[in-house]
């Protein structure tokens, strides 16, 4: 699932770090919500290609939610939930769900189910798979980095984090934007974005041209621009 996004829409905060954890550690980008309210104000900053959605949450509840988001994503739903009563897998179901599984879920269940509804949404809408940039070729579905045909050595979160800031290019990211959604983790040393972007620059060229693509925004963050530009 490399580089797909999604949002983790979980009130309990343990369960949703779990899923986050396992769901990033096979490349996903993953945003967390604790609240619908939350979920709605992520989705309207980057828009999922999944959403993992409890049913009991604080506010609006999750069956609110779907019927809103359905409004205006066709991107697939799971539904985690504890509730197991045919009335809510009816109406889940009826709002546009994808798929439910139960709590407690086992979590290579619950990553083989997302994995199945990728798949599904990706004959659906085809993505680019490859994204051409100066002497680079971004390669999202082998998960490399080459320059002129030669692999940059990059770790997977150095992947990770310039092929999050390419899908989105032009717009930039704060440090804790980047941790959560590039490290799926709320709470950490936010310079540790700052060092992966810094070695990201590195491997790819060295000399003034090292900020060409990865560039620093003062005052907000980072954001990646495919052409030169006036630099
Ligand atoms: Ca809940």
């Amino acid at each position: 699932m490399a580089g797909a996004r999604i949002l983790v829409v979980e009130d309990d905060r343990e369960i949703a770090e779990l899923m986050a954890a396992y769901l990033a550690r096979d490349g996903a980008i993953v945003a967390l919500a604790l609240s619908s309210e939350e979920a709605e104000a992520q989705i309207a900053i980057l828009p999922p290609d999944l959403v993992l959605l409890d049913l009991g949450l604080p506010g609006a509840d999750g069956l609110e939610f779907l019927r809103r988001f359905r409004e205006k994503s066709l991107s697939p739903v799971i539904i985690v939930s504890a509730r197991e009563s045919d009335e809510d897998k009816v109406a889940g179901l009826g709002l546009g769900a994808d798929d439910f599984v139960s709590k407690p879920f086992s979590p290579r269940v619950l990553v083989a189910r997302v994995y199945a509804q990728l798949r599904r949404a990706s004959y659906a809408s085809p993505e680019p798979e490859r994204l051409s940039f100066g002497p680079f070729v971004l390669d999202f579905g082998g998960r490399l980095l080459e320059r002129e045909g030669e692999r940059v050595p990059l770790s997977k979160r150095e992947f990770e984090l310039i092929a999050f800031l390419a899908r989105n290019e032009g717009r930039s990211f704060s440090a804790d934007e980047l941790y959560r959604s590039v490290w799926g983790l709320e709470h950490g040393d936010l310079s540790t974005v700052a060092v992966h972007v810094q070695r990201v620059r590195r491997k790819m060229e060295t000399g003034p041209q090292a900020q060409r693509f990865i560039q620093t925004v003062p005052g907000s963050g980072y954001r990646f621009v495919r052409a030169a530009g006036r630099s």
